[in-house]
Parts: structure tokens; C-alpha cells; sequence
């Protein structure tokens, strides 16, 4: 046995480390990041912006002025604090530790994010997935007699979900949230796609807490997620953060890209309108189903006998085009890849390669 292998906890040595595929050259349609850079006047104020920071020094730990831009542009209820985590990944992390008491479980539906459940292996927790319906609708019901029988700690409900793209209707995370015997945290990544959000509701419920990334709206590159909560919440996460997370340059670009949001709610627009440009022409292929989506990415399963999602992903990848093979993973999701929006010419790329290798 190898030193490391006498170390290694053995959960941790059976895993498989998040897959990031090689985009190199190719049409980047894995990772649902805005296809848009900034526009060069946006650009150039960030160079200026950055040549003046002293990288010779730590960061300010609290972040304060950037976490009261995001209360301001974000709309963050008053009485409210937030959380800043490197990526809402890191948000995850410390809200799993901050709850990883002795035996407590971790629930959400499946699938969703699968840093969900990472996490709570990393804090020894179980983690309890309760299965979505075939056509990935929540069975409210089924989710509730899971929580009544399980009691999780801690339930994390991605809205819109990822890797279906829908999202769940408000009347059932209401009844969960009423029924949950301990924190609900709404994952709202996609939120800029779909509108809806808990955001302003966060008083109404004790248990609550909303987290939300700005790696979608053209930021992913900063690496820069937050959680809204009460201030007994996000003290408690605070606690566990790692005291310079936000790095001088995460906090300043998004501080001057925040007070900027005009330009990136812009780009958001556009990709809202090409996933409606783009679903008909998805749905009229023949040889998947596509599922309905109100995020920045559709989720579509290729018919066939299991292994034709991997064929088709590896056709698209030959033809230049990068998107998320599923397909091998977890049995609800064979044969399914998922497609980021990209900007109107990646999208008509897309479509072409896509209907050649569905022949
Ligand atoms: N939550 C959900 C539902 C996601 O899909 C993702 C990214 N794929 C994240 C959180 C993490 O995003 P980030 O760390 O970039 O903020």
C-alpha cells in the first residue's frame, strides 16, 4: 500500500475529482458561462482599475464595500447579511461545515449540482438525493416524506435546477420550506435566466438562505458567489471562511463590473433571447428530447440503446464543438448531454453539428 493510500481516506481516494474538460479550440458550450467578454471601454476601466491595486498587500477581509454594492444592485432585504465565497462553490463548503454536526443528513434533489453532495462527503455527512420524476419534476410529496423521515440538517435546492434547467413551481419550495426541520438553502445561479427568485421573501422564512454566483452574468473568471441570510446564518458561515477568500482582484473587477450591471443584465438578455431563438430549432431534431429550460442551458437526451449521448458528444467534440456529456454518470441522466446558450453564431454552429451527428 502507498504512503498515500495509507493516508487517504478511502471515500476520498474512490471519488472522481469535478470533471473540467479541455475547451482548447473549440466552441465552449460545457460550463454555462456568458459567451461575452466586455465591451473595450468596460475592458479598459477594469486595466485601470487593476493597475492601481497594491497586490502587495492582503485583502480587506470583510469585503465591505463590494458586499453593500451586492446588497444594493442584488436587492438584498434589508436586516440581511451576505456571505462571499470564491465562486458560490465555496458558499457551499461553508455552509456544509458550519452544519456538519455528528450523524446530520444533507438533502436535496436528484439530480442537481453535484457539489451538493461532494461537500457533504468532504464533512462526513450523508447525503440523501430524492429521485425527480422521468420528466425531472419535483415529486413534492416524495421530497417531503423524505425530509419528515430523514431530518436533514441541511437542504439544498438548486431554482433552477442544474443539470434539467427547470425550475421548480414556488408553491411546492414553499411547502418545503414550511416542513423543513432545518436550513433550506435556494441555490439561484440561473436566476437572471428565469426571474423568479426567493430573494425578497428571505424575512418570511427562518430557515432560508439564498445563494447566488455571478459566474453566469459574465464573471466566471472572477470566481465570486454570495449567500443572503439572517445575520445568525451568515455569522455562523463566516466563521468557517477562510479569511482572505475574496482576492484583491475578485473584489475590485466585480466591484467596478457590479457598478456596471446595466451592460452585463444586457448580455444576460441576449442569451435569454437566443435560448428562445434556439429551442425550436433544438426541438425539431430528430433524435433527442429536449427538456423544457428556463436557465441559460438546455438539457437534452439522445434516443438510442445506452452510449449514444457519449457518440453524439464525442461527433459534436470532433466537429469543434464542446458541450457536457452526462451520458455514463448517474442512470437518470444516460444518454443526456447539456447545452449551454452561446452567442447566435456558436448556437447556429451548434444546431448544425448536432443535426449531422443525430443522423
Ligand atoms: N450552483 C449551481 C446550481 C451551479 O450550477 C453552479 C455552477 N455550475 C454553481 C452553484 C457554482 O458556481 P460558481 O462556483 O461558479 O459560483
Amino acid at each position: 500500500m502507498s504512503a498515500a493510500a495509507k493516508v487517504i481516506r478511502p471515500e476520498i481516494q474512490a471519488m472522481h475529482a469535478y470533471p473540467v474538460a479541455d475547451a482548447t479550440g473549440l466552441v465552449k458550450l460545457d460550463l454555462m458561462e456568458s459567451p461575452y467578454g466586455l465591451p473595450p471601454e468596460l475592458a479598459a476601466e477594469v486595466g485601470q482599475v487593476v493597475s492601481k491595486l497594491s497586490l502587495n498587500r492582503y485583502p480587506v477581509p470583510t469585503a465591505l464595500r463590494l458586499r453593500a454594492l451586492i446588497r444594493e444592485v442584488m436587492q438584498v432585504p434589508a436586516g440581511c447579511d451576505v456571505l462571499l465565497g470564491n465562486g458560490s462553490d465555496e458558499c457551499i463548503q461553508y455552509i456544509t461545515a458550519s452544519a456538519a454536526r455528528e450523524g446530520a443528513v444533507v438533502m436535496a434533489p436528484a439530480p442537481s449540482f453535484a457539489m451538493f453532495s461532494m461537500h457533504a462527503l468532504f464533512y462526513r455527512l450523508r447525503f440523501v438525493g430524492v429521485p425527480l420524476r422521468e420528466d425531472f419534476s419535483l415529486d413534492t410529496d416524495a421530497f417531503l416524506a423524505a425530509m419528515a423521515k430523514e431530518q436533514p440538517a441541511l437542504v439544498w435546492i438548486a431554482y433552477p435546477n442544474n443539470p434539467t434547467g427547470n425550475a421548480f413551481p414556488v408553491a411546492d419550495i414553499e411547502r418545503i420550506l414550511r416542513a423543513a426541520p432545518g436550513l433550506v438553502v435556494l441555490d439561484e445561479a440561473y436566476q437572471p435566466f428565469a426571474g423568479g427568485t426567493f430573494m425578497p421573501r428571505l424575512a418570511e422564512f427562518e430557515n432560508l438562505v439564498v445563494m447566488r454566483t455571478v459566474s453566469k452574468i459574465g464573471m466566471a473568471g472572477l470566481r465570486l458567489g454570495y449567500a443572503c441570510g439572517r445575520p445568525e446564518w451568515i455569522d455562523a458561515f463566516n466563521k468557517t471562511r477562510s479569511p482572505f477568500n475574496i482576492n484583491v482582484l475578485t473584489e475590485a473587477v466585480a466591484f467596478t463590473l457590479l457598478q456596471n450591471k446595466k451592460v452585463l443584465d444586457e448580455q444576460s438578455a441576449r442569451v435569454l433571447a437566443e435560448r428562445e431563438r434556439l429551442r425550436p430549432l433544438l426541438e425539431r431534431l430528430p433524435g433527442i428530447t429536449l427538456y423544457p429550460s428556463v436557465a441559460n442551458f438546455f438539457l437534452a437526451r439522445v434516443h438510442g440503446p445506452a452510449g449514444s449521448g457519449t457518440r453524439v458528444f464525442e461527433a459534436l467534440r470532433a466537429q469543434g464543438v464542446l458541450v457536457r456529456n452526462f451520458d455514463g454518470g448517474p442512470p437518470a441522466l444516460a444518454n443526456c448531454l447539456r447545452l449551454s446558450i452561446g452567442t447566435p453564431e456558436e448556437n447556429r454552429i451548434l444546431v448544425a453539428v448536432l443535426s449531422e451527428a443525430l443522423k
